[in-house]
């Protein structure tokens, strides 16, 4: 066993029916590194990363030594990955438990990369370093903009080589969640008609994640609709940034409402509705645009999976189902106006702000803005300079602005003070992640990197050192194209 730095496990998932999981160890690796650990996020943990060496730190994170009152598991679900039902499961993953933290939070501690599971169909159950070092840089630049995201612990290399369209390096993530529960958990039992474990599995859910809900009348549809709810929140603040997740499957969508799953996921830096990153995307299922549409859809899927608790006759049942989900188009247009209104520094509510609002996104479509810094070029106290806003179009817009900003019920610096804290000066920029791993895959150079890391640990604050952080891509620098 391996040196305790404060763990304190206590795994309630491994107590639930066996065919939700497979007991079993992550794969031994040849000869593990640390490549980089997150001791802030070590310490919110209660663990201390100080009290043992990097070689242990790096044969603890590779799994090649686990700590004490680890239980590893690889999850079993199911989903729809565009579109298509398919049963899935960890097929490279490895939870080793819940960790129990000092402020009495409950989370997952996982493995991504850790080796082949009985659900790995025909992948080899490893990752390579760059998308593991892209997920630590995207989720770790989420958690600072306040959004829900799960976290990164670190990551270490394997010392063995991952064959993709070239040899790459072995990497192993440590992912912290609130929980893995997808929409795909509840399909995989649904799918099998196993209405017990269904359940059992939905109370484990509501137990964890809702504790609010376990004495009501009708738990299930609170869940169903609390869900909902969350989801809207959260699909609403990836809309506030400009991201984009890229693979929204249900499989990929988590009960508690964290981001979770960083592949091809992209920031947008020009605004367009449409546009996608992702390389397996062909047609633009997951556009940033369409994303709350397929949140809708993805809810859906979980309430059909649990539609046989909702009420005991499964035609009123379908109906309770139906209602909640017809009604996530105005929740979430409640949601997104409200959030606008907060990027333009509104106050009070009026009946043009949709429009006025659709007004300016329209403008920055047809001249290819840069969503980011538009919004903050709106901060000056003067009409912006540069030359994109000389149009008379923009120039419309903004004295319409200026008169919805008089008729604020407060001022102009109580304004000012919601933008700032509404909209980033740095974004995790697609060009700006590629090249930081690019320096670091190719002459391991990790000052990029960690440069990247400490621009996007503050994104509200606006710093001489990030200058060239706020650009968008040149012409060359532009990144068309990301790879799960
Ligand atoms: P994702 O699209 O990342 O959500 O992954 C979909 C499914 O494919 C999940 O069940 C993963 O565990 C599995 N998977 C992805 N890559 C691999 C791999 N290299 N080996 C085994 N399973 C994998
Ligand atoms: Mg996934
Ligand atoms: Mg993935």
């Amino acid at each position: 066993k391996h040196q305790d730095i404060g763990w304190h496990f206590d795994n309630t998932y491994a107590q639930l029916p066996g065919h939700f999981y497979t007991k079993l160890h992550p794969v031994p690796v040849r000869e593990p590194r640390l490549v980089i650990a997150n001791d802030a996020l070590a310490e919110e943990l209660g663990l201390n990363f100080k009290a043992i060496s990097e070689d242990a730190l790096a044969q603890l994170f590779s799994g090649n030594q686990l700590p004490e009152g680890a239980e590893p598991l690889a999850q079993a679900y199911a989903g729809h990955q565009f579109g298509h039902f398919t049963y899935l499961g960890d097929g490279r993953a490895h939870l080793i438990g819940e960790h129990l933290t000092p402020d009495g939070k409950r989370v997952d501690i996982q493995f991504k990369g850790s080796g082949q599971t009985p659900y790995a169909r025909r992948g080899d159950g490893r990752a390579a370093l760059g998308p593991m070092l892209r997920e630590y840089i995207i989720s770790e630049a989420m958690h600072a903009l306040g959004i829900p995201t799960t976290r990164s612990l670190a990551v270490v290399t394997t010392g063995e080589p991952v064959y993709r369209e070239t040899v790459l390096q072995g990497a192993i993530l440590t992912r912290v969640a609130s929980s893995h529960l997808r929409v795909g958990t509840f399909e995989y039992l649904a799918a099998q008609e196993d209405k017990a474990g269904l359940k059992q599995l939905t109370d484990y859910a509501i137990q964890r994640h809702y504790p609010e809900i376990i004495d009501s009348d009708t738990p299930y549809f609170d869940l169903l609709k609390a869900v909902m709810a969350c989801q809207i929140k959260l699909i609403t603040e990836w809309l506030r940034v400009g991201f984009i997740h890229g693979v929204m499957n249900t499989d990929n969508m988590a009960i508690a409402c964290q981001t979770i799953d960083y592949g091809p996921c992209a920031f947008m830096d020009s605004y367009d509705p449409g546009t996608v990153f992702s390389s397996i995307d062909y047609m633009g299922r997951y556009a940033y645009g369409n994303q709350p549409r397929i949140a809708q859809w993805n809810l859906a899927r979980f309430a059909e999976a649990i539609l046989p608790l909702l009420h005991e006759n499964i035609e009123k049942a379908a109906a309770m189902a139906e209602e909640a989900i017809q009604s996530f188009k105005a929740l979430l247009q409640q949601e997104w106006l409200a959030m606008m209104r907060r990027k333009l520094g509104l106050f009070g509510e009026e009946n043009e702000d949709m429009e006025f609002i659709n007004g300016l996104l329209q403008w920055m479509q047809r001249s290819h803005a840069d969503y980011t810094n538009t919004f903050r070029d709106l901060m000056d106290e003067h009409f912006p300079e540069d030359p994109h806003y000389q149009d008379q179009a923009f120039k419309h817009w903004y004295e319409r602005w200026q008169q919805r900003l008089e008729r604020n019920t407060k001022p102009f610096s109580s304004s000012l003070c919601l933008m700032g804290a509404t909209n980033p000066v740095v974004i995790p920029r697609n060009h700006r992640v590629e090249a930081a791993l690019n320096a670091m895959e190719q002459n391991a150079d990790f000052s990029k990197l960690h440069e990247l890391l400490d621009v996007l640990s503050e994104p509200y604050k606006d710093k001489e050192k990030y200058t060239k952080f706020k650009n968008p891509p040149a012409p060359k620098e532009r990144v068309y194209q990301t790879f799960c």
